[in-house]
């Protein structure tokens, strides 16, 4: 079997890299990602146990390539949110009601666990030296009734084809005049400055909507927000965002704002599975790429060889007849909000 895989990162590489293993010859055509930080940060600390059992597993992955640094992340977050997806997924954590360096309402809490900082941008170079990669722009094509990739100038043609593009899937599929089920939006982040305390800290405040991780020594980066694909952060964006933080831990001065554009699915998390005879996708990884992507990307390459899989949520399949107006501003699985205490 001869597999195409389009795009350059988390999703391209890591499905080559099990299609590989599993004895298929899978070449890879996609630029170089431009990831925005040097480490991503992978939570365990999320509201769905599918996912957490996920993250759980690609953080083994990731120790195959790399030594994950652990850091203590903490989520603030109402008191009627069940942290069922924790105990389930056996994930240690620890619940603090009261803390002098975090300014918290009586109906607030905060869920201690362990999140590591991932060198993804390292991993993915490795793994593309590894693997043989085409490093350029693809377009689709149908010719004589076959999908054929096209890159500087060549035709590339396989028993199946792969898009693993990132924000660029919805685009590469109308090529060939499909629809996917994923949306673009614009995802922003600012650099700041702020209390000794936020640099040691992996944050998400599910309450104010805000989250950070550290950078490097007296900086940390805090974000959250989503714009139209393409438009730059409002101009207050980082002062909103360092307001939001200054009410938590007292003061935060942004330095710099960068955006970046994100994809997700209608269920607001990642999606993977056959489009069209032969045509396969993983996309939809949010920010959840490296959280998510290599455990999902194992199991592209097992649908993709063995033809099975089980039919769970990410299944693309199930969302291909979705087309009803959504806003992908509004869905975020995630989000510790989305889950009730019963
Ligand atoms: C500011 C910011 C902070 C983030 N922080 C985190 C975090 O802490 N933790 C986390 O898990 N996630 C985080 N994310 C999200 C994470 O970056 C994405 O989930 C992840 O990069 C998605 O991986 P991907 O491989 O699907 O797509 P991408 O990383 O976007 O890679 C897509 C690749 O495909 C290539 N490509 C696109 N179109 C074509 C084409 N036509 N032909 C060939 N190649 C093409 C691109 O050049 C690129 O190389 C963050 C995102 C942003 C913007």
């Amino acid at each position: 079997m001869r597999v195409v895989v389009v795009g350059g990162g988390i999703a391209a590489v890591f499905t080559a890299h099990y299609l590989t293993l599993m004895g298929v010859e899978a070449v890879v055509i996609g630029d170089r990602p431009k990831y925005p930080l040097t480490t991503l940060v992978l939570t365990q600390s999320m509201p769905h146990v599918d996912d957490v059992l996920l993250a759980k597993e690609s953080l083994e992955v990731y120790r195959q390539f790399t030594n994950p640094r652990a850091i203590t992340s903490i989520d603030i977050m109402p008191r009627w949110v069940s942290l069922d997806s924790l105990k389930l997924a056996g994930v240690r954590y620890r619940i603090i009601e009261d803390a002098e360096w975090v300014r918290l309402n009586s109906d607030e809490f905060i869920v201690e666990t362990t999140d590591y900082l991932i060198p993804v941008r390292r991993v993915v170079n490795y793994l593309r030296g590894r693997l043989r990669v085409i490093d350029a722009r693809a377009r689709l094509k149908v010719v004589n009734g076959s999908l054929v990739v096209i890159a500087n100038g060549v035709r590339y043609t396989g028993d199946v084809v792969v898009l693993a593009a990132g924000p660029g899937n919805s685009d590469l599929a109308s090529q060939v005049g499909l629809k996917l089920p994923l949306r673009r939006y614009q995802c922003y982040a600012s650099l700041m400055t702020g209390p000794g305390r936020i640099m040691k800290l992996s944050i998400g405040d599910d309450v104010l909507g805000w989250y950070s991780r550290p950078f490097i020594p007296g900086l940390f980066i805090a974000g959250d927000g989503c714009g139209k694909p393409g438009e730059w952060a409002p101009l207050d964006y980082g002062w909103r965002i360092a307001r939001l933080v200054s009410r938590r831990f007292g003061w935060a001065i942004p330095i710099l704002t960068r955006s970046g554009t994100c994809e997700v699915s209608p269920s607001g998390g990642p999606v993977y599975g056959e489009v069209k005879d032969g045509l396969y996708v993983l996309g939809g990884l949010d920010g959840y790429g490296s959280m998510v992507g290599p455990a999902l990307a194992r199991r592209l390459a097992e649908l993709v060889v063995t033809g099975k899989a089980p039919i769970d949520d990410y299944r693309v399949e199930k969302y291909l007849e979705f087309n009803s107006n959504w806003d992908p501003c509004t869905v975020e699985r995630h989000n510790w909000l989305t889950v009730v205490k019963q």
